[in-house]
């Protein structure tokens, strides 16, 4: 029998103002996504995402070319970043994507893999998981959707300026995952594999889980190339870069 094969990706932070990213991302979608069994995008697939009533052009186009990938018969998983933490139910009816929490359990055959965006393991920036558990409060989010586009696209340009501020001020270890809080995923999970996106570090890391041998991959952004980890429900798996 045939293993199954799935596609992950991340942080292609996806924006009018970078369209050679949108134009390989949507071919992307065309070409080798259709070949797969499954395709996962762990987050920060745009680069801000004010509400899924957004009538933005750019974004309108990758959401109608993720709308055919799923047309096509290929499930198409989405979990939400720090960048697009407001994707919703209105999203989803229009791709066709289903939105999966964070962390999630993938499993195929023998296979139990954990997914995350990667951001509530950046334990160390203490000052961003405070602003992210008050950005996904519920009573916060509705505040803000309720809010006219123009205004909420105003609040977002304010937003990005001051986490980049945030981001230029941390000390390099602070801004990558820390192994106490990968154990304890993996931990929780019951997982021997941990895929995740958010620092911008692709690589394929060996850690040990109460002497557990065990795997960290991480997807690399989008933002010069494309990054795309195929995984066989077998385990095997290939990291690669998608030089544009
Ligand atoms: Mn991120």
């Amino acid at each position: 029998m045939a293993h199954g094969r799935y596609l992950f990706v991340s942080d292609l932070h996806l924006d009018p103002l970078a369209p050679q990213a949108i134009a390989q991302f949507t071919s992307f979608l065309r070409g080798p996504a259709t070949r797969c069994d499954g395709l996962y995008i762990l987050g920060d697939l745009f680069e801000t995402w004010i509400g899924d009533d957004d009538d933005e052009p750019a974004r309108r186009q990758v959401c109608e070319a993720l709308r055919a990938l799923v047309d096509s018969g290929v499930p198409c998983h989405v979990q939400r970043g720090n960048r697009d933490f407001l994707l919703g139910a209105g999203f989803a009816a229009r791709t066709g994507c289903t939105l999966l929490p964070d962390p999630v359990l993938f499993e195929a055959d023998s296979l139990r893999a954990v997914l995350s965006h990667g951001d509530v393991l950046c334990t160390g920036d203490v000052r961003y998981q405070h602003f992210r558990s008050l950005v996904r409060a519920p009573g916060f989010q509705a505040g803000y959707l309720a809010l006219p586009l123009a205004t909420r696209r105003a609040v977002a340009r304010i937003a990005r300026a001051g986490s980049r501020r945030h981001v230029r001020q941390l000390r390099e270890e602070i801004m990558d995952v820390e192994a106490d809080a990968v154990a304890r995923m993996l931990q929780v999970a019951g997982a021997d594999l941990l895929i995740h996106g958010h620092t911008h570090r692709p690589g394929v890391h060996a850690v040990q889980v109460a002497g557990r041998p065990c795997t960290r991959i991480v997807l690399g952004d989008w933002y010069d190339q494309g990054s795309c980890l195929t995984l066989h429900a077998d385990g095997r798996h290939e990291l690669a870069g998608l030089p544009r």
